[in-house]
């Protein structure tokens, strides 16, 4: 409806986390911030073209208690809202930040507006917060509109001046303002005294209206290879019940031990339909099975290989997947299938 208009509307979404503490004065504890007063906490926002409302979860959750309850209520107020803003930011605690801004991804099919997540590892209420600042970028991205169009039609994250696709990203530094990478896929935008958009990497919008998915499963499991794991820890993990996909987590290239009880167990596994997804633990480069001689057995036994996906995308993928019902070789196709531009296919 407004994405045409002069002045774009912003719904700001409020989950928790980090960016919205501010210090209460008389107890010098942090608490939630009070989005009705956004302007009186950060004035320069008045100066901006753009209408900016709000709505905040209650309660506010610390976003290492994110669950798929969540982010189905999160996708439903985006839908509710979709046809009143031209933009969302969606303010999130860091910790899980590239789960969710994953899932959403995948949630959200047909997207044509931007999601823009943010959040910040000191709170807005400190004086060296870098809250302040990703907030300000984040509602410019969901403000970007050109032509009517906006720029960023996509889910975001826009972290320390980097706007990166929600779906390639990871949380590497628990201590850097610089938390967010985007390992296997170049940025989207940057700030700098400009914002400069890198349209070539940008998504173009798909035609047709929003279709929000509600429905996702969580009969999935992520088995990460170290060396040392035991037959028990492997057997265990693939005999929960009712499980419907595992992410193997590999090393380098896609590569695991080529021990006959390892290969045996997810031979027995997939015979049984469970989808192995092989990501690799590394936090750049693609899975190519069959490089090395490490990975060809698990190419001959069925196991998927995942390219270049995160492990954050692909449990989200697994789960928005299943939960559309597919299975079998459908479910393997697609999960190969870039659907969001959160692989790339060599
Ligand atoms: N534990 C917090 C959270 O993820 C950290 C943060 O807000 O960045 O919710």
């Amino acid at each position: 409806m407004t994405n045409s208009s002069k002045n774009p509307r912003i719904l700001v979404i409020y989950t928790g986390g980090t960016i919205g503490m501010i210090r209460n004065t008389e107890t010098g504890a942090l608490t939630p911030f009070n989005f009705d007063a956004l302007y009186r906490h950060i004035p320069i926002l008045e100066t901006f073209n753009c209408l900016i409302e709000s709505y905040s979860f209650d309660p506010l959750i610390d976003s290492s208690n994110m669950k798929p309850a969540f982010w189905i209520k999160l996708a439903e107020v985006i839908e509710e809202n979709y046809n009143h803003y031209d933009g969302f930011v969606v303010l999130h605690g860091t910790d899980t930040m590239a789960y969710t801004a994953s899932v959403l991804s995948f949630m959200l099919e047909n997207l044509n507006k931007p999601v823009v997540f943010t959040g910040s590892q000191l709170p807005m209420g400190m004086i060296r917060t870098d809250g302040r600042e990703n907030f300000i970028n984040a509602i410019e991205i969901a403000a970007a509109y050109e032509n009517g169009k906006p720029i960023i039609p996509e889910v975001c994250i826009c972290f320390e001046n980097n706007i990166m696709r929600g779906n390639r990203t990871n949380k590497f530094n628990a201590e850097n303002f610089n938390a967010f990478l985007s390992g296997n896929y170049p940025l989207l935008a940057q700030v700098g005294v400009h914002i400069k958009y890198f349209n070539q990497n940008i998504l173009t919008p798909k035609s047709g209206g929003l279709k929000v998915h509600k429905k996702l499963d969580q009969s999935v499991a992520i088995l990460k290879l170290f060396p040392g794991i035991t037959e028990n820890v492997v057997q265990s993990i693939l005999s929960i019940k009712g499980l419907k996909a595992v992410i193997l987590e590999t090393y380098g290239a896609g590569n695991a031990p080529t021990d006959s009880w390892f290969i045996n167990s997810l031979s027995d596994a997939i015979s049984s339909g469970i989808v192995i997804f092989n990501v690799t633990q590394c936090k750049g480069g693609s899975v190519e099975m069959g490089k090395y001689e490490t990975s060809i057995h698990l190419e001959s036994i069925g196991v998927v290989g995942g390219y270049d996906i995160t492990t954050e995308s692909a449990i989200g993928k697994a789960m928005y997947l299943l939960g559309e019902e597919y299975n079998g070789e459908e479910l393997k196709r697609l999960l190969q299938t870039p659907l969001r531009g959160e692989l790339t296919v060599e």
